[in-house]
C-alpha cells in the first residue's frame, strides 16, 4: 500500500481513513456463530433500505464485528433516498458542518471528503451543501467502507421461519432470505407513504401529485398550479415549478402566519440526543407535540426562490375545503374562496401508519404503537402521527400489540422517522444519525450475544490456548513442608 504522504485527494483521504480504522482496532472481529437454516446461509443482520440511515446503521454493524450483514435496496446505486430523485431544494438545509454518519470518524465526514478534493479554501467558501454532492458523499461512504448493499432489490414480504425472519425480495439471487435481525431503514415514510389529504381522494392523478412523487415540471409550463403547505418541500416543488416556467404558482397555506423558528433545531444538543428517549412518556409526548404545533419553518433560501418570482402568489389562512375536478383542470374551494387551477402538488409530507406498503402487510397489525397504552390522555390532545407511532423498545425494536402473537417483531429494528417519538430524532436526519446508529448496533450486539450465550459459554470452556506454559515457576510448597517438619 502506497505511503499516505505521498498520496494526494481522495486517495490520501482514503489511507488515513485506513490508518485510523487500524489504530482503533476496526472494524472489530467477527464474533457472530454462523448459523444455516434449510441449507441455506443465515445473515445475521438484514437492513432495508441504503440511504444515510441504512448506510450508518450496516457500518456501525461492520465495525462491531458484526459482518454477516447484508443492505438492500430497491432504488439503482447511486440513487438511493431523496437527495437526487424527489428533492428539489437547491442544498442541504442542514449546516455543512455536522458529523453526520461519520461515526465519530473524523475522515469519513463530508468534511473531509470534501476538502480532499477541493482543497480548504473552496471549504470556507462553500455555503450550504449542494444536494446532488451530499448524495456523491453517500456514494463514497459505501465504497471506502466496502459495505454490502445490493441494488435493484426490493423486500416485498416477511414472515415468521422458527426463530428466524424470512424475507421474500425481488431483484436478489434467491428469493427467500433467512435473518436473525431486520432493520428497516426505510427512509421517510417508514412504514407508510405518502400523507394525502381526504379531499384528494378520487380526484384524477392527471392533475395532482405528492410533493414526492416523479413529476414532470416542464408539463407545467405556462400552466396555474397550486401548492399546498408551507414546509420546506412546498417550496422547493413551487420554486421548481416556477423555474420551469409556470405561469402562476399559490401556495395555499391554511396557518394564519408563516412559522418562522426552527425550534428542534434551536436547542439541538448532546443532552437532546442521548437524554430524550430516557425521559418519561409524558416528557417525550410535550417535545414532539409542541414542536409539531409549532412546525418547522421553510429554509430561508427555498423561500426567496420562490417569492422572487412575481407570479408566485403566498395565501395564508387558507385552508382547502373542497377540490372538485372539472373538465380542463381544478376548482379548489378554500376558506378564502374558490379558484381554479390547472395542477396541484400536495406537499404534505408522509405517513407512517404501517398500512401503506404491501411488503409490511405481516407484521403491520400486530405493531403495538403508542395509542395502545402508551399515550395517556393527560399527555395532551391525541395527535396523529403520534398516537399512532409505533411504541419501540431500547434497541428500536417493535412491540407486539398482544403477547405471543407476532414474536418475530422483537428482532425487527425501526431505523426510520417513525421512531422519532420513542427515541428522538437519531433515526432520519443528519445531525444525530451517528449516534442513532451506535444506539442500534450496541442493542442488536447485545441481543444476538444473549440470544447465542450457550454457544459463547461453550466457547469459554473449549478455549484452551494456555497464556502460561507451565515453565514460568516453581511450585515451592515441598519446601514449605521440610521446612515445618524440621
Ligand atoms: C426532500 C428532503 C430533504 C431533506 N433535507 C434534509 C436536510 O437538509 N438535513 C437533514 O438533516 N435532513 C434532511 N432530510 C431528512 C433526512 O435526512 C432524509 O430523509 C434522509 O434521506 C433520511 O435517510 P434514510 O436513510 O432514513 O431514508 P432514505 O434516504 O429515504 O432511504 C430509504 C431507502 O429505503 C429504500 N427502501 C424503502 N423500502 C424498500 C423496500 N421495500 N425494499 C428495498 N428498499 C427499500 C428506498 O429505496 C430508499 O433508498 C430531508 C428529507 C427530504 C425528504
Amino acid at each position: 500500500m502506497a505511503h499516505s504522504e505521498t498520496l494526494t485527494g481522495l486517495a490520501a483521504l482514503e489511507a488515513r481513513l485506513r490508518q485510523d480504522l487500524e489504530l482503533l482496532e476496526l472494524p472489530a472481529k467477527s464474533w457472530v456463530p454462523p448459523r444455516t437454516y434449510q441449507d441455506q446461509a443465515v445473515k445475521d443482520v438484514v437492513v432495508i433500505g441504503a440511504g444515510m440511515c441504512g448506510l450508518a446503521a450496516t457500518a456501525k454493524l461492520m465495525l462491531s464485528g458484526i459482518d454477516n450483514v447484508l443492505a438492500l435496496d430497491a432504488a439503482p446505486a447511486g440513487r438511493e433516498g431523496p437527495w437526487v430523485t424527489f428533492a428539489r431544494m437547491e442544498t442541504l438545509r442542514s449546516p455543512k458542518t455536522l458529523q453526520g454518519p461519520a461515526l465519530g470518524l473524523p475522515q469519513l465526514t463530508f468534511r473531509a471528503w470534501f476538502t480532499a478534493q477541493h482543497g480548504s479554501e473552496a471549504w470556507q467558501a462553500l455555503d450550504k451543501i449542494p444536494k446532488d454532492q451530499w448524495m456523491a458523499y453517500l456514494v463514497w461512504y459505501r465504497h471506502v467502507l466496502n459495505l454490502p448493499v445490493h441494488n435493484g432489490v426490493r423486500l416485498t414480504g416477511i414472515a415468521q421461519a422458527e426463530g428466524l425472519i424470512e424475507l421474500q425480495v425481488e431483484g436478489f439471487t434467491t428469493s427467500k432470505i433467512y435473518a436473525r435481525r431486520l432493520v428497516l431503514a426505510t427512509g421517510r415514510s417508514g412504514l407508510g407513504g405518502f400523507a394525502v389529504p381526504a379531499f384528494l381522494q378520487g380526484i384524477d392523478r392527471a392533475y395532482w401529485a405528492h410533493s414526492a412523487d416523479d413529476i414532470d415540471f416542464n408539463a407545467l409550463k405556462h400552466k396555474r398550479v397550486a401548492v399546498i403547505g408551507a414546509g420546506a418541500s412546498s417550496m422547493d416543488n413551487a420554486a421548481t415549478a416556477l423555474e420551469a416556467g409556470a405561469g402562476a404558482v399559490d401556495l395555499l397555506i391554511r396557518r394564519k402566519e408563516m412559522p418562522r423558528i426552527n425550534k428542534m433545531t434551536g436547542i439541538g444538543s448532546q443532552g437532546v440526543v442521548h437524554g430524550m428517549h430516557q425521559l418519561p412518556d409524558a416528557w417525550k409526548w410535550k417535545f414532539v407535540d409542541y414542536t409539531a404545533a409549532a412546525q418547522t419553518p421553510p429554509p430561508r433560501s427555498s423561500t426567496l426562490r420562490v417569492s422572487r418570482h412575481a407570479n408566485a402568489r403566498f395565501f395564508l389562512d387558507c385552508a382547502i375545503e373542497a377540490v372538485k375536478q372539472e373538465a380542463n383542470g381544478l376548482l379548489i374551494e378554500t376558506t378564502q374562496g374558490a379558484m381554479r387551477y390547472d395542477f396541484l402538488i400536495a406537499a404534505t409530507g408522509f405517513a407512517n401508519t404501517f398500512n401503506g406498503r404491501p411488503e409490511f402487510a405481516a407484521i403491520a397489525p400486530h405493531i403495538r404503537s403508542w395509542a395502545d397504552g402508551r399515550y395517556q390522555p393527560e399527555m395532551g390532545a391525541p395527535r396523529s402521527g403520534m398516537t399512532d407511532a409505533p411504541d419501540l423498545g431500547p434497541a428500536f425494536e417493535f412491540r407486539e400489540r398482544v403477547a405471543g402473537s407476532c414474536p418475530m417483531l422483537r428482532h425487527i429494528h425501526c431505523f426510520n422517522d417513525a421512531a422519532m417519538l420513542t427515541h428522538g430524532k437519531v433515526s432520519g436526519d443528519i445531525p444525530a444519525v451517528s449516534a442513532g446508529a451506535d444506539r442500534l448496533a450496541r442493542g442488536i450486539a447485545a441481543s444476538l450475544f444473549a440470544e447465542d450465550v450457550d454457544s459463547h459459554f461453550a466457547s469459554l470452556v473449549a478455549y484452551d490456548k494456555p497464556e502460561l506454559e507451565g515453565d514460568e515457576w516453581t511450585d515451592s510448597t515441598p519446601l514449605l513442608k521440610q521446612e515445618n517438619a524440621l
